[in-house]
């Protein structure tokens, strides 16, 4: 590739990603933060590994296929530190520029990579977040675990106070990343199909950093503690994208946020993406019998493993005196209770529904229109949830947030194992480790575009680049 070629392609990554004023400033940052040897990024990630292991905990690093390949010894170590690798691209490009084949091609290379380097992998993650509808497909069908790729944004940024600039720069980063709405429902994992999403939190270090010029670590400890807060609240998973480039730069931010995490007065779970993933697998395997014995009593049977807790609300459990708190699993038990302690369903309604409610971990069963005010919650959904995207989102967070207040007997599994009130992750995207890769992302975006030949071939490419 020659240089005019080269530089024209450094202008349109630079204009599409941050815009010309940032893209000095990112220059400069790369010769700062990045080495010509793996050392610096050895440094910033052993950094982030040390401090979650002070927390018993280790965190999940995503990288393309082809920085794994050029650093395969690091990347090997970092495994065996304990931390996970997940796959963040064949190159670091955008999904969204691809067709589904060609979205199919790389995602097979990067899988081959992966292997031929024995590091095992679970989950992938695209650069950009960007992902499509195909891109949910070509993972189920090339059975990766999960994704994590799913943006939510929460208001815990001053818009007031930004500049014109930023408040522009801010916007751009909400579309980039198709950020959605934090909820109870936005901020669980769920499956589609047997693929599992895992629902990743904004604002990330780079929009602190690049975006808003926030870089003072006691306000992005401040930052990130109130997203963990809000998560806390809704009860669901936090998991943050810290780039390693930034390990040693958000060390003392992220110590402030694990802190935050350990002093609420429910546990959180700290945990890699994989251990997440892994845990609801599991309990979407649970199932909740509940058989009516007498006028208002029931006999409950929750087959599940030791890990998990019923809840129970608005019922009393007899021969404990428990009323509404947590149980050990797997029981069986006996409730009172004025109404089934679950949602009703009417025959019409769609299967969709109650594969919602069974993943969601509550009680329901299907009941005539005549039973209805047996139930403290019956829905009647011929309709289902929604033909698009936005429509399910907006529905499935409707009705979940309609039964989390639902103020009726009800008895189902909690999202999280023990006596974890909320989860959180901490994530990083490996993009480069040397200054080399930072400027071979550019060509290997580029030639990735080539029609595909082979993966061998390819691979081989690559090296040749490298
Ligand atoms: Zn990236």
């Amino acid at each position: 590739m020659d240089a005019v070629v080269l530089h024209m392609n450094l202008i349109a990554f630079s204009m599409k990603t941050k815009g010309l004023r940032n893209f000095a400033r990112r220059l400069w940052t790369v010769f700062t933060r990045f080495g010509f040897t793996e050392a610096r990024t050895r440094t910033a990630l052993y950094a982030l590994i040390d401090l979650l292991h002070d927390h018993h905990a280790a965190p999940t690093f995503f990288i393309p296929a082809v920085v794994l390949q050029r650093h395969p010894a690091l990347l090997a170590a970092i495994v065996g530190a304990g931390a996970e690798i997940g796959i963040h691209g064949y190159v670091h490009n955008d999904y969204r520029t691809l067709s589904t084949i060609e979205q199919y091609k790389q995602t097979r290379q990067a899988i081959e990579v992966f292997q031929a380097n024995k590091i095992p992998y679970q989950g992938f993650r695209n650069p950009y977040l960007g992902w499509t509808e195909q891109s949910l497909n070509v993972f189920s069908s090339l059975g990766m675990g999960y994704e994590s790729n799913e943006a939510v944004i929460h208001n815990v940024i001053d818009r007031a106070q930004l500049s014109p600039l930023q408040q522009g720069g801010f916007e751009k980063s909400l579309q980039l990343f198709q950020a959605i709405d934090p909820c109870e429902y936005t901020l669980r994992p769920h499956f589609e199909g047997s693929l599992l999403r895992l629902p990743t939190s904004i604002p990330d270090d780079e929009m602190l950093f690049d975006r808003l010029r926030i870089t003072d670590p006691v306000e992005i400890g401040r930052i990130w503690s109130q997203v963990m807060q809000r998560v806390y609240d809704y009860g669901g998973v936090y998991i943050l994208n810290l780039h390693p480039e930034r390990g040693v730069l958000c060390r003392q931010a992220l110590a402030t946020l694990l802190g935050y995490a350990r002093s609420r007065p429910h546990p959180v779970w700290i945990a890699r993406l994989d251990e997440i993933a892994n845990w609801w697998r599991e309990r979407s395997r649970f199932k909740l019998r509940i058989t009516p014995i007498a006028p208002q009593r029931w006999r409950v049977e929750a087959d599940c493993t030791s890990r998990s807790r019923l809840l129970a609300r608005h019922l009393i459990i007899e021969d404990t005196a428990i009323v509404e708190a947590p149980m050990s699993c797997p029981t069986t038990c006996i409730v009172q209770a004025e109404q089934y302690p679950g949602i009703g369903l009417s025959p019409r309604t769609l299967p969709q529904v109650a594969t919602l409610l069974t993943e969601q971990g509550y009680a329901h069963m299907t009941a005539s229109p005549e039973q209805a005010d047996q139930f403290g919650l019956y829905l009647d959904l011929p309709e289902g949830l929604g033909e698009t995207r936005a429509e399910q989102q907006s529905r499935c967070g409707t009705l979940i947030r309609q039964i989390e207040l639902l103020d009726a007997p009800l008895l189902s599994f909690h999202c999280w194992p023990d006596d974890y009130q909320a989860a959180l992750a901490i994530s990083g995207d490996i993009d480069s480790v040397t200054i080399q890769d930072f400027f071979l992302r550019i060509l290997e975006v580029s030639s990735a575009k080539v029609p595909y030949v082979k993966t061998s071939h390819a691979i081989n490419n690559q090296k040749n680049l490298a």
